[in-house]
């Protein structure tokens, strides 16, 4: 896994420059950093600043795990042409057969409230199209994980997905972010496209295959990612948005 912010990086991004190229991000440890509770996440004012203008020169999109309603605000007015929700199961025309699922999740939600006794100070995040479980805040983390984990087993139709500190439960066969990522490619009319993310999800767009001009670029490095390149850390997505901003003026 390479870093994208050198040699070989930056020429990979040069070549983009020239073509239809669709941005995409993840927002949750990507775009904004990991805050300690999720609903504290916010993009720092310079990435706002470089996504908003990024935004003017390319068609952009983020694909989060998030709900659509909770994603919204946190894009803080940056016009992107694309937003998809609940790990890409809502939004941007991924609408058919939600109705089928949001009944799924809610019988799930009501059978997981059985177990409050086990949940604590574990919090349940209800997305409608989805259900993530977090416990970064459980005073034993790993305790925390298996109790949530025993507590879902008997879910059916779920997939659950392990996310940072928290478990994703999808509806199996539910659109993923790899899914949503093809079908805004082909309504923004691209040949290329770059997708950057950080968390397993996210692997369903880097496991892509057949795009040759796909870019795909994990936030922390990892050997079992099948992306291709890396950033370092959170905070240089800034770096990243502003060599995208770079190679296209106006
Ligand atoms: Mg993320």
């Amino acid at each position: 896994m390479r870093h994208i912010l050198g040699r070989r990086g930056l020429r990979a991004l040069h070549q983009l420059a020239g073509r239809d190229t669709l941005l995409a991000f993840d927002f949750d440890g990507t775009l904004a950093p990991i805050a300690d509770d999720h609903s504290g996440a916010w993009m720092r004012p310079a990435t706002r600043r470089l996504l908003a203008r990024l935004a003017r020169r390319y068609p952009c999109a983020v694909i989060s795990g998030r709900a659509l309603r909770d994603l919204r605000p946190r894009l803080q007015g940056v016009a992107v042409r694309g937003l998809v929700g609940n790990h890409g199961a809502e939004g941007n025309g991924a609408g058919r057969g939600a109705a089928g699922l949001r009944s799924t999740v809610r019988a799930w939600r009501r059978r997981l409230s059985g177990h409050r006794w086990m949940i604590g100070r574990q919090t349940i995040e209800d997305k409608g199209l989805s259900l993530t479980l977090h416990y970064r805040r459980a005073p034993d983390p790993d305790a925390a994980e298996r109790l949530l984990r025993r507590a879902i087993r008997g879910l059916r139709g779920a997939r659950v997905v392990p996310g940072k500190m928290g478990l994703n439960v999808i509806p199996a066969g539910a659109p993923d972010k790899g899914a949503a990522f093809v079908r805004l490619l082909r309504g923004a009319g691209c040949e290329a496209a770059v997708y950057v993310g950080d968390d397993t999800t996210d692997e369903d767009v880097f496991a892509l295959t057949g795009m040759p001009h796909l870019l795909t670029i994990r936030v922390g490095r990892s050997r079992s990612s099948r992306a291709a390149y890396c950033l370092r850390s959170q905070d240089e997505i800034d770096d990243l948005l502003a060599a995208l901003l770079s190679l296209r003026t106006l």
